[in-house]
């Protein structure tokens, strides 16, 4: 019907032009005698306007819209398949903007098509090349000032660019489905770290992963875990899987089910960035989990009597309420520690603490923070000094 409409729609606005209708919801408009893109412009709106009337349908009005790219022969393409290419490429940029929105083709366009086509064959190549490696960053128990975990961060040491940070290429490993091979890198390096950690002079560890989406929907996390798990004979309870709302909201009871079975192997689950996107308190009393981590937007703004700071509050108190765990994230200054301690929160993370940084860096952190807390903890003055 969708198509049918627009192509009425776009009949009843062209008089002269060929209209093709190449798929259910994609036509293509080949406007012979255009001379400027104005005139281009205006051929678009006459469309958006014809296919923008309501439409009455058993007795309800309904609207529909349309996303217009626009290419020029000859400037953005000599050829067929050229033109047609780019101008696919200007219409899912419009579809990018939001509803309704016509685009021109840019080289920009094609600059930013190639280097995501770059990227993902980079991405492809970096497991085998080994460019990906771990960084932990340590998160702390407020009523004992010990570190209580660290949480695995995901780094790509890209061969030209550098360090790529998880913002940058994550998103992208999603989309491609290379979120499943990382995802499982990922997991076997926390594994691995966990197996070289040595607790006697260390301390114990508890390592927290973050997990994708796609990861918690495809239904095979936890038999990926468990086997890791027995390879590498690590103890679950040594292990954290951080979600997010977004991947859980999707097919609830597929990702509760998850969840669950990671639970009853031992295994921790804490839900990530709570305060952003879908959070609401219900999902919060819905969700079998462990931890809430609250995100470090809130938590930045957040000090006695600030609107943020109310929000974490709340976060806090309904965390204990359901007798959750609670995690402060992106804690930066002294002051936000300590109005998060008043607030009864469990564990802060953030650069107060410390930056995310590679295992043996964090072994060394914790050996010195071990020293000066035998140095200045007026327990150990009780120790006999004569040993
Ligand atoms: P996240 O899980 O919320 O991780 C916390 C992010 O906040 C990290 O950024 C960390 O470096 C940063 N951060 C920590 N403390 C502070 C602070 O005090 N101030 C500020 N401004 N930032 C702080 P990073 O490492 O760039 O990671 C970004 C996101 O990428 C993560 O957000 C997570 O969603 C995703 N990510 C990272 N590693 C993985 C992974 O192995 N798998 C998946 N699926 N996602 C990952
Ligand atoms: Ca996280
Ligand atoms: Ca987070």
């Amino acid at each position: 019907r969708n198509a049918g409409r627009l192509a009425i729609g776009t009949l009843a606005a062209l008089a002269s032009e060929t209209v093709a209708a190449f798929s259910r919801n994609l036509h293509v408009v080949l406007a012979d005698g255009i001379s400027s893109v104005a005139d281009a412009v205006q051929l678009a709106e006459r469309i958006k306007t014809a296919i923008g009337a309501p439409l009455a349908l058993n007795g309800r009005s309904f609207t529909t819209g349309v996303s217009i790219g626009i290419a020029r022969f000859p400037e953005d393409g000599r050829d067929t398949s050229t033109l047609l290419k780019n101008a696919d490429m200007a219409m899912y940029a419009a579809k990018a903007g939001g509803r309704n929105i016509m685009r021109l083709f840019t080289s920009d366009m094609a600059h930013a098509v190639e280097r995501r086509l770059d990227m993902e064959l980079a991405l492809r190549h970096a497991l085998e090349r080994n460019e990906f490696t771990l960084v932990y960053q340590p998160k702390l128990a407020l009523a004992t000032g010990r570190m209580c975990g660290v949480e695995a961060l995901v780094r790509w040491n890209h061969p030209e660019q550098g360090v790529i940070p998880p913002g940058d290429f994550i998103p992208l490993a999603e989309e491609t489905g290379f979120i499943e091979p990382l995802g499982k890198w990922v997991l076997e390096e926390a594994c691995r770290a966990l197996a070289s950690w040595d607790a006697d002079s260390l301390g114990p560890l508890t390592i927290a992963v973050n997990v994708a989406a796609a990861q918690v929907n495809r239904g095979d996390l936890a038999a990926v875990v468990d086997r890791l798990v027995r390879q590498y004979h690590v103890d679950p309870g040594c292990l954290e899987i951080e979600v997010t709302e977004t991947a859980v909201i999707a097919d609830h009871a597929r990702a509760q089910a998850t969840l669950n079975r990671l639970r009853s192997l031992g295994i921790a689950v804490a839900l990530d960035d709570f305060g952003t996107g879908y959070s609401s308190l219900i999902y919060l009393r819905r969700l079998d989990i462990d931890t809430v981590k609250i995100d470090r937007s809130f938590v930045q703004q957040a000090c006695e009597g600030s609107r943020d700071g109310e929000i974490v509050q709340m976060i806090v108190q309904a965390a204990r309420t359901l007798k959750l765990m609670v995690v402060a994230e992106g804690v930066e200054t002294a002051e936000q520690a300590t109005f998060l301690r008043k607030l009864g929160c469990d564990m802060i993370q953030g650069y107060l603490v410390a930056r995310p940084m590679p295992l043996e860096q964090l072994k060394v952190w914790l050996l010195d923070r071990q020293r000066s807390e035998r140095r200045h903890s007026p327990r150990l003055t009780l120790v006999p000094v004569d040993r």
